[in-house]
């Protein structure tokens, strides 16, 4: 399989050249770490290069290992967000590692992308605005739902901004790498996540230890609303069709 074509499975097409510039890890199995869209320092101070070489090099490196060690010798789908969305055709056997596993992919590839360095994120589009307008209220009341979902959340897990199937948005939260993909009755919110905050310890313990409502905060400040409004705008074309 080639490098683009490795690439065009996990979904990252888009980042062009930068991202091809590294080659993805030789993968065992059809699911590839992908290179981080930028540099590991990019985003300091409000994520530190060693916190986001262990996150995406070790942490996100053994979803990847260990879905596909879950899925040797099945028939599975290249997308990963394909693959989650469909655990109940999956397996038992299999299902829990391609829940905890798969999960851990997706949503680390999605985290990625919806950051930016400081200052380079943008805003939302006019049409996500409005939606955020009309659906949560507008952008202060967004992200105090959003960081106070982070925030609550017992244990580890992921704060969520969802595109429900009706089209609305709502602020959600899950448990360890549940991911809103996974659908009912795997989530209580089910939908397409455009942004998604990382609460497990590792996503920040290193610079902010216990301080998780603080690293919400510095996370907020590095948000890509770019890319969160292309999801966005995705998620709704992918609904009209
Ligand atoms: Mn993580």
């Amino acid at each position: 399989m080639s490098i683009r074509r490795l690439v065009a499975a996990t979904g990252l097409l888009a980042l062009g050249a930068a991202a091809l510039a590294t080659a993805p890890q030789a993968a065992d199995g059809p699911y590839v770490l992908p290179p981080l869209p930028y540099a590991a320092n990019a985003l300091e101070p409000a994520i530190d290069a060693r916190t986001m070489e262990i996150h995406h090099g070790k942490h996100h490196a053994a979803y990847v290992a260990n879905l596909n060690k879950a899925v040797a010798g099945l028939e599975v789908p290249v997308d990963v967000e394909v693959l989650i969305a469909d655990l109940g055709g999956l397996p038992e056997s299999v299902r829990t590692q391609v829940r905890n596993n798969g999960g851990g992919h997706a949503n680390h590839v999605l985290f990625w992308t919806i950051l930016a360095p400081e200052g380079r994120g943008g805003s939302p589009s006019a049409e996500l605005a409005a939606a955020i307008d009309a659906d949560l209220g507008g952008m202060a009341a967004m992200k105090e739902a959003v960081l106070k979902a982070g925030a609550t959340r017992f244990g580890s897990g992921w704060a969520w901004v969802v595109v429900t199937p009706e089209g609305r948005l709502r602020v959600s939260s899950t448990p360890n790498q549940d991911s809103p993909l996974m659908g009912a009755p795997w989530v209580e919110v089910p939908g397409t996540p455009i942004l998604g905050i990382d609460v497990w310890e590792h996503a920040y313990y290193l610079a902010y230890q216990n301080r998780r409502g603080e690293y919400l905060e510095k996370i907020w400040g590095i948000l890509d609303w770019n890319e969160v409004s292309r999801r966005f705008a995705q998620a709704r074309a992918a609904q009209a069709k």
